[in-house]
């Protein structure tokens, strides 16, 4: 028999209807002989109401008091998701983090599981019920209860599925799958069929909505991941480990194009080019948990260096500062930012090793008009960091050039 691992996003179990559809889709699953354990998220905008409440009685909650009200959104979303399954005729129970097993460290908000012991979950099934676990939340060492950032519950059910080495692993959600860019912005944007993880992280980390962690997982511990509509029956996009035939074949094709608004850059002009200046200014700003994506440096005739840097906008104020107070110690002559950039990114395995694909991408911007602030390459993507008002058109012209909206 096989075990297939459901996680159903917010949106999916919004209200009392939405949960009883949930419910008779797991039936449906089970009534075709799969075992079926499910993780499921906080109904609607639940979680971001709890932080709102928690706000409004202390302007600094506490993170421990924090997560464990949290969690409480999830265990709502289950408990009513088992009691409707249980009037569909099927057997089932709602675990917690918990008891599921999901073992976490204290790091609240932003808990990593660190082992899953699946035997409750085992032995429910084997007892043929349908298992619902609580999406998002795990326990420490000294039983408290932890969250695992906003969008946890991917993760939550990549995890069992790996632990429980299930089959496969389906996230149902409000899209229908994975396209090959955003639909709202370009219409004729293709599901994909499937991605490789890979391709499918930097999706993820530039746009198209899954917790990264979850892929990762996926990726490390080979668990497909299917994601798929919850409210029809249309094919969804299998993430999982593609064959590179298309590399065989020397005939490699951008996967698709991804974009992030809310980019700010911090330049520092002028710094002494010597070995350690990039240590100092970057140390700091990680030790204070700030995340740097782009980094360019460039050198000047006069032993000088400009270092820009570009982080979320959310986070500029306080790099900002941060650097400001550094500036002096650094010999710098001055720091200045911008908030009004956004990045876009092509996509696709083997870019980095096939010529041209770089070039092309400028020629497109280029040709759109559009000014390239940064560029960055990895071995799948080449991103550029442009202005925000032209991200939109950016990223049509892009998916346009690279003929995405073609089949094959
Ligand atoms: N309910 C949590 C959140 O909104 C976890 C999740 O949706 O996956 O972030
Ligand atoms: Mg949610």
């Amino acid at each position: 028999m096989s075990l297939i691992v459901h996680k159903y996003g917010g949106s999916s179990v919004a209200d009392a209807d939405k949960i009883t559809g949930v419910a008779r889709r797991i039936g449906k699953a089970k009534d075709s002989g799969q075992e079926v354990v499910a993780v499921a998220s906080a109904m609607g905008d639940t979680t971001d109401e709890l932080i709102e409440l928690a706000h409004t009685v202390s302007s600094e909650p506490d993170p421990r008091e924090l997560d464990l009200l949290l969690s409480t959104g999830e265990l709502v979303s289950c408990t009513l998701l088992t009691m409707a399954l249980r009037s569909l005729g099927y057997d089932a129970i709602t675990l917690s983090g918990f008891q599921a097993g999901i073992h976490t460290d204290d790091m609240y908000g932003q808990a990593r599981i660190f082992s899953i012991d699946p035997a409750r979950v085992e032995s429910e099934l084997s007892e043929g019920k349908v298992v619902i676990v609580a999406g998002f939340q795990g326990i420490t060492d000294d039983m408290d209860i932890t969250t695992l950032g906003r969008g946890g519950s991917d993760t939550t059910a990549v995890a069992l599925a790996a632990a429980l080495r299930a089959d496969r692993c389906d996230i149902y959600t409000d899209v229908d799958g994975i396209y090959t860019a955003d639909p709202r912005i370009v219409p004729n944007a293709r599901k994909l069929s499937e991605i490789d993880y890979e391709e499918m992280l930097e999706l993820a980390s530039y746009g198209a909505k899954m917790h990264p962690r979850s892929i990762e997982l996926g990726a490390v511990n080979d668990v497909p991941i299917y994601v798929a509509s919850s409210f029809g029956d249309q094919p969804g996009t299998l993430i999982h480990r593609v064959e590179k035939v298309k590399e065989l074949e020397n005939r490699v094709k951008a996967t698709g194009v991804a974009y992030q608004a809310n980019v700010a850059k911090i330049t520092v002009r002028s710094l002494p080019d010597r070995p350690g200046i990039a240590a100092a200014l970057f140390e700091p700003l990680a030790a204070m948990g700030i995340n740097v994506d782009t980094i360019v440096q460039n050198t000047s005739a006069e032993r000088t260096t400009d270092i820009s840097f570009t982080v979320t906008r959310a986070e500029l104020p306080e790099a900002f500062e941060q650097v400001r107070v550094l500036l002096a110690d650094l010999g710098g002559t001055e720091v200045v930012s911008d908030n009004t950039l956004a990045s876009v990114h092509v996509v696709g395995s083997g870019m980095q090793n096939t010529p041209g694909y770089a070039s092309r991408m400028f020629r497109i911007l280029a040709d759109g008009n559009i000014n390239i602030d940064m560029i960055t390459t990895s071995e799948i993507r080449i991103s550029c960091i442009i202005n925000e008002d032209q991200v939109s058109e950016a990223v049509r012209l892009l998916h346009e050039g690279f003929q995405l909206g073609e089949e094959g």
